[in-house]
């Protein structure tokens, strides 16, 4: 139950699905953690829930000075940082041909420049921890072409992109970043897709808490060795 017993962390996209998860199991493992979300109400309630080891934060992760706020309010509230999870993002499934302009720079602000901006804002804090971890939440829309998400294959591609150069930059300052990959999972982002997974090798879609573990893995010191690293959870959906 301590597997990140000490640590602080800044989880993004926290109010629900796959964020919510994280920081559950963050908190359960011994860190105190900072859910950040645009999602008020819920990300109050899963804080109180969670106790004295959590706090909620506003964060719309498109606006950098609210990131430098959200940091800030972290080592405020906890006296430091050592692990950011940049989970929050947004999917719309149109094909490329009719696909909505302003969706286009709204979805690329939302899951790919807010990556940039945490990775940026939190960076001397998470040298300061001498063990700092960074995890951000692509996809396997990261790893092969999906039909009718263009905005959606790219920034999480770019995700995955900005990984590997940020774990260069960071690397000398003891700083590790990975990307997780996964597969389908039931969060309210799925909620209205086909649940067909037919072409999954479990023949599954997975728990938000299949996910959260490898989160937990990559936050603790027990993955000390990687970084630029790419981590699939998809069942087998890109084997
Ligand atoms: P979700 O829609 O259930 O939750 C996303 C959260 O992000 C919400 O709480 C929302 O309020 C928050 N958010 C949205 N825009 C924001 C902004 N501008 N600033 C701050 N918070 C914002 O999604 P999920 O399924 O839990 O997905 C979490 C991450 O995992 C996303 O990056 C998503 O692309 C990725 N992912 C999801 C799946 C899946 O099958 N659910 C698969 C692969 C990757």
């Amino acid at each position: 139950m301590d597997r990140v017993a000490g640590k602080i962390a800044l989880v993004t996209g926290a109010a629900q699905g796959m964020g919510a998860a994280h920081a559950r199991l963050l908190v359960k493992e011994g860190a105190r953690v900072v859910l950040a979300d645009l999602n008020d109400a819920a990300g109050e309630a899963l804080a109180a829930e969670l106790g004295e080891n959590a706090r909620y934060v506003h964060l719309d992760v498109t606006d950098y000075p609210a990131w430098e706020a959200a940091i800030a309010f972290t080592v405020a509230e906890f006296g430091g940082l050592d692990v950011l999870v940049n989970n929050a993002g947004i999917v719309n499934f149109t094909p490329l041909p009719e696909f909505p302009l302003d969706l286009w720079d709204k979805t690329l602000a939302v899951n790919l420049t807010s990556v940039f901006y945490g990775m940026r804002a939190a960076f001397e804090p998470l040298r300061n921890s001498g063990k700092g971890s960074v995890v951000n939440i692509s996809s396997v829309a990261g790893l092969v072409g999906l039909p009718a998400m263009p905005a959606y294959n790219a920034t999480k591609f770019g995700v995955r992109g900005i990984t590997k150069s940020a774990a260069l930059d960071f690397g000398p300052h003891n700083i590790r970043v990975n990307s997780i990959h996964p597969g389908t999972i039931r969060t309210p982002m799925t909620a209205d897709l086909a649940v067909d997974q037919s072409h999954v090798a479990l023949e599954r879609a997975a728990d938000p808490e299949e996910v959260s573990a490898l989160v937990l893995y990559l936050a603790s010191d027990d993955s000390s060795f990687s970084t630029g690293a790419e981590f699939i959870v998809d069942g087998g959906q890109t084997t």
